[in-house]
């Protein structure tokens, strides 16, 4: 563990910290936050935990009219432009981007919260990270970056590369350490298999996964371990809230990091609390980002509200295999709630390539297809057991190997023609 005072403290003494820092950061912000002055009005630190849940939530709509409404910053940046030194954005797949910038002091805040990330997969300053990423103006891996330099290992940059030439950068140079997205590892995988070669020999002996889900997938990260002869670790954050989730030695899910974040789970609909062992939305509250904070922000993603209790011997909330959806994803056939990430977890259970979901309307009633690169043989087993398993018949259709879009960062595996009629076959970029 990084502070085995903190993320194996017990829960009181969590909950202390948590409000002592939320009141703290209420008294910085307040005074000079006018997104947040509008939003809480007249509430005065300190609060105390009930009056904190009655606070609003925020959005990130709000958050993308705010810096519409007062160009180029919005009215969420408490302190003035000069202030501010790493600038990013979010990948805007949604609509107009957010920009979103940090000051040294939250910059800082960054790379810390990802010590615990490094220290939970057993990272080291003796290690050699690469970072299989395009250093684009997207958060997440610059802020790994960030927290490896802040770790003391080597950091090996892997952008502006296709990937032969990151294979060959990382033969050459025996990373211990890679950073990836999930789905970026198993093109690796892949195009290693292609070309007959072993990313065995490469020596890499641990994998971290940010940028989407998926490490928490049993069947992805077997894969990925598989290849690579090495262990897999998930990690969760966001370019508006952080770096507030990691996987440890357990590997079931993603503890929280409840020194520097608020995590709420939350049922989507009513918005209110979930009990333990519950789905629901998960609400992120930063507590060391003064200069661009959010308060009860509804991240968006489903998670299971777990307990404290884990084998690793952290306290720190679990989320019991991690990101489970999206809100916006829940698909429902005939009745069945469907989110992707339980499609994905049985696909990967089977040897396919790529593959997607196609959401269809029949006669006003929501369809789902799974298409996949693979051979005919196993989409009638995947049919068989996504049956079993989710309790409904969702057809699967063999598309021809490597026809299906490859993706480095984010996968977009869904593909919604819902809005088209059924029987026209319309190619839909993405
Ligand atoms: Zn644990």
């Amino acid at each position: 563990m990084y502070r085995p005072d903190l993320e194996a403290g017990t829960v009181d003494a969590i909950r202390d910290r948590q409000l002592t820092r939320l009141n703290a950061l209420l008294r910085e912000v307040l005074p000079a936050n006018r997104f947040y002055q509008a939003k809480l009005g007249d509430c005065l630190a300190p609060l105390s935990w009930e009056e904190f849940r009655r606070l609003p939530f925020t959005t990130k709509q709000e958050l993308v009219a705010d810096q519409a409404m007062h160009p180029p910053l919005g009215n969420i940046a408490t302190y003035e432009p000069k202030r501010y030194k790493t600038y990013h954005q979010t990948s805007g797949t949604t609509g107009r981007p957010l920009i979103v910038l940090d000051t040294r002091e939250s910059w800082d805040w960054w790379s810390e919260c990802w010590n615990y990330v490094y220290h939970a997969a057993g990272v080291t300053p003796s290690d050699r990270i690469f970072f299989a990423f395009s250093f684009g103006p997207y958060i997440g891996f610059w802020s790994a970056f960030e927290g490896a330099r802040r770790l003391g290992a080597l950091t090996i940059p892997g952008g502006g590369l296709d990937s032969l030439s990151r294979l060959e950068l990382m033969r050459r140079n025996r990373p211990t350490v890679l950073l990836s997205t999930p789905t970026y590892a198993i093109r690796l995988v892949e195009i290693a298999e292609e070309q007959g070669q072993s990313l065995q020999e490469l020596g890499v002996r641990v994998t971290i996964h940010a940028g989407e889900p998926g490490a928490s997938i049993p069947a992805v990260r077997s894969r990925v371990e598989h290849a690579f002869g090495s262990l897999s670790f998930d990690h969760a954050g966001g370019t508006e809230v952080g770096a507030y989730g990691y996987s440890c030695e357990a590997r079931d899910g993603v503890h929280v990091n409840e020194e520097e974040f608020i995590a709420e789970v939350i049922d989507p609909l009513t918005g209110e609390q979930v009990i333990e062992g519950n789905l629901g939305e998960l609400l992120i509250t930063n507590l060391g980002r003064a200069g661009w904070p959010v308060i009860r922000y509804r991240t968006g993603d489903i998670v299971m509200f777990g307990g404290s209790g884990c084998a690793c011997g952290r306290t720190f909330l679990k989320l019991p295999g991690g990101l489970l959806g999206r809100v916006d994803d829940l698909m429902i056939v005939r009745g069945v709630n469907i989110y992707p990430s339980s499609v994905e977890a049985i696909v990967r259970t089977f040897k396919v390539g790529e593959f997607r979901l196609v959401r269809t309307l029949q006669l006003g009633m929501e369809e789902l297809t799974v298409e996949i690169e693979a051979h005919q043989d196993v989409a009638h087993l995947l049919a068989d057991r996504l049956r079993q398993r989710l309790g409904v018949r969702i057809p699967t259709r063999v598309v021809s190997a490597g026809s299906l879009p490859r993706f480095e960062l984010k996968a977009k595996r869904v593909i919604d023609r819902r809005k088209q009629p059924a029987n026209v076959e319309v190619e839909t970029k993405v």
